[in-house]
């Protein structure tokens, strides 16, 4: 086991380093530039306190640091397997123990209403907890995601007598549950399943069909499984119109609450992939045997609002997964480049006799952490800003609530695809920075690029949320108004910047504003004259784009505030001085890595989103030209 004191008494530091994330930023993103004590202004969260945030937090680290981020690389090399005689599977025994600490500690109901036995507190708190386990362990806790996700939809929308037991064993960690949507022919196409639901006199369904891929489908982490299936009832229109969704538990519950008769649903095989391998993926039958029961959850034919429902935090936690697997290969970067040794400094470069030094001290080493570091905290902010604004929509009311939801909207797809493909790209840079041992299996980074791959696949492809995004939450959004909203407060940490950061990093803002206005202005005018080719073949670079300017907003906000701060620390001295003082005090080596990143973000790769923008402008039609023939390769199935 990993001995706590060693990362939490970091030269006397309170908030250590940890190898999963870095506690410092947490708390500079969520105190000083979120004031998430403000929530607890609100009726909802009045019995909470930043005490209570605070303790939360370091009880997620703890658990996350001593006991998930052990099991990691053990899971990893286990995997899960499947007994064809038995058809159950078996998870790594070691993601066993972490479960029970984690759910014995109140984790699994932690953002859950009092009144259905959580604890009610801010949903950011959990996201901010989220990121420690997930950069502990993602295979681990996507057990605990996939729970939480269906526990969260049982309690909104089951409504059996045996509701409260099931949200009870659920948010103990006695039993699990999972979302079953996909099937060989219905993947991005969810309207295209055959799923069916018989109609039974007694008000249940006989479900019949296949879902494959399904995370957590099958194993021995939980006593029980609650799976909520969508399905379409005999006779019900094809497409999206036609679905519902029902409970189909694994095992039907006895009136004590214990799983009894087993339901007939059974697990058909998992899946052998490319990472998050502690994580089982099964295909799953339902009613081989004409006897698979479902229980209806919610109304009939509405089970794709039903999801949407669900989906924002859905997506939230997608993104989540993203910034934690990120956080954890840049730490896991930095602190190999501070030990590892080869080749003396640049400036050494003509003394024979000059020693080697840490990589870290190489510009082009330097370079990658700095981006890395710069697109962490950028994915941070802006996925537990969003966090933020689904809490401000629950508790705050009029307005403040109304620009909260249309912030959340617009933001979902941005942190889901913005942060997963980042994912790949930092962990392929930790990868780089280890050099040849970062390819090597003995060390910690190639997983995290395993493991990372899947997120931009699922929960929508990252090429679906970007044609959401360009689609739905921008040009057929009644007068942009989630757009409208999202620049506003662009404005205002453009405002509170004035006069305390340099004019070079604000004005890329406001220049970056007014082409997107461009942009829109131009596909609107592509959209009124029925274009559509012309605008769906640019959703992906203006998604991307538009994350561009997202992340440059986040830092312009950061760096106002660590600016301020290292003006308050630091004062007016000489450049040694000042070299000084951040080697000898922490808190001045924590602001000026954010000014760094902030200046490195806004001043150099945020140029890319003009180019991006540029392609975008051009209108270059080469791609609706291209018609499968000029494709070569195979003919067509
Ligand atoms: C490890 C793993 C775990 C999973 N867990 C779950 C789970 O728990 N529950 C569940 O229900 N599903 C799960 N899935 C399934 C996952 O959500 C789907 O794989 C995903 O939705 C994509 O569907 P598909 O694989 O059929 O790809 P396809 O839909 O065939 O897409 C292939 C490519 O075509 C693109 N494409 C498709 N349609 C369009 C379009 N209209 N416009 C532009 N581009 C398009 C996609 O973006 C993608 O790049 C999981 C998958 C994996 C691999």
């Amino acid at each position: 086991m990993i001995k706590w004191e060693r990362f939490f008494n970091f030269r006397g530091v309170v908030m250590a380093l940890n190898p999963l994330v870095d506690s410092r930023d947490v708390r500079f993103v969520l105190f000083e530039m979120f004031d998430a004590e403000r929530l607890t202004k609100f009726d909802k969260f009045k019995d909470f306190d930043k005490d209570t945030f605070e303790a939360t937090i370091e009880l997620a680290e703890q658990i996350a640091v001593e006991q998930v981020y052990p099991v990691n690389m053990e899971g990893d090399k286990i995997g899960c397997t499947f007994n064809p005689d038995t058809k159950e599977v078996k998870i790594p025994e070691c993601y066993k123990e972490p479960m029970k600490t984690f759910s014995d500690a109140g984790f699994p109901g932690l953002a859950v209403e009092p009144e259905a036995g959580g604890t009610g507190m801010p949903l950011l708190l959990y996201n901010v907890s989220s990121e420690y386990f997930i950069a502990g362990c993602v295979s681990w806790f996507m057990y605990v995601q996939l729970s939480v996700g269906a526990m969260n939809l049982i309690k909104t929308f089951y409504k059996g007598a045996d509701r409260d037991i099931i949200l009870e064993k659920m948010m103990a960690g006695k039993w699990g549950g999972t979302m079953c949507l996909t099937e060989p022919d219905a993947g991005s196409d969810v309207g295209a399943l055959k799923t069916k639901a018989i109609r039974q006199a007694d008000g249940t369904f006989l479900i019949q069909g296949q879902k494959i891929f399904i995370s957590s489908g099958d194993n021995d982490m939980y006593e029980n499984i609650m799976h909520p299936v969508l399905a379409r009832i005999e006779g019900d229109p094809r497409g999206t119109k036609g679905i519902s969704i029902f409970l189909v538990p694994k095992y039907f519950i006895k009136p004590d609450g214990s799983p009894g008769e087993k339901n007939d649903v059974e697990c058909a095989g998992i899946e052998h992939k490319m990472g998050i391998k502690g994580s089982a993926t099964a295909t799953l039958s339902f009613g081989d045997n004409g006897k698979c029961i479902g229980y209806p959850m919610g109304e009939e034919r509405k089970g794709m609002s039903i999801m949407f429902h669900m989906m924002n935090e859905a997506r939230l936690q997608c993104s989540l997964q993203g910034l934690a697997v990120s956080s954890t290969a840049y730490l896991h970067a930095v602190t190999y480049a501070k030990n590892r040794k080869q080749m003396p400094h640049v400036m050494q470069i003509q003394n024979p006799d000059a020693p080697s030094v840490a990589i870290i001290e190489h510009p082009d080493v330097k370079r990658m952490l700095l981006w890395m570091k710069a697109q962490v905290e950028a994915m941070r902010m802006t996925t537990q800003y969003t966090a933020m604004n689904i809490d401000l929509s629950d508790a705050a009311d009029g307005e403040e609530a109304k620009e909260a939801k249309a912030l959340v909207d617009f933001m979902i797809p941005i942190c889901k695809a913005g942060n997963t493909d980042l994912a790949w790209q930092v962990t392929a840079e930790a990868i780089q920075v280890y050099g040849g041992y970062g390819y090597i299996s003995e060390y910690p980074v190639e997983q995290f690029a395993r493991d990372c791959k899947i997120l931009s696949l699922y929960e929508g492809t990252n090429g679906i949320q970007s044609i959401d995004l360009i689609t739905r939450k921008l040009l057929m959004n009644r007068e942009q108004y989630f757009f409208r909203v999202f620049k506003k407060r662009i404005m205002e940490t453009v405002e509170n910047a004035k006069g305390v950061v340099d004019y070079k990093y604000i004005s890329p803002l406001i220049r970056g504003i007014d082409k997107m206005d461009e942009v829109i202005d131009v596909l609107m005018k592509k959209l009124a004259s029925g274009r559509l080719m012309q605008i769906f073949i640019v959703a992906t670079p203006l998604r991307q784009a538009m994350v561009m300017l997202t992340h440059a907003w986040m830092h312009l906000w950061a760096l106002t505030i660590a600016t301020k701060k290292m003006h308050e620390l630091v004062g007016k001295v000489t450049a040694e001085e000042r070299e000084k003082f951040i080697h000898e005090n922490v808190e001045a080596a924590y602001y000026s890595g954010r000014v760094l990143s902030g200046q490195f973000y806004i001043g150099s790769e945020f140029k890319n989103y003009f180019g991006k923008i540029e392609s975008i402008m051009a209108e270059e039609n080469a791609v609706i030209k291209s018609t499968d023939a000029i494709y070569t390769g195979a003919m067509a199935e």
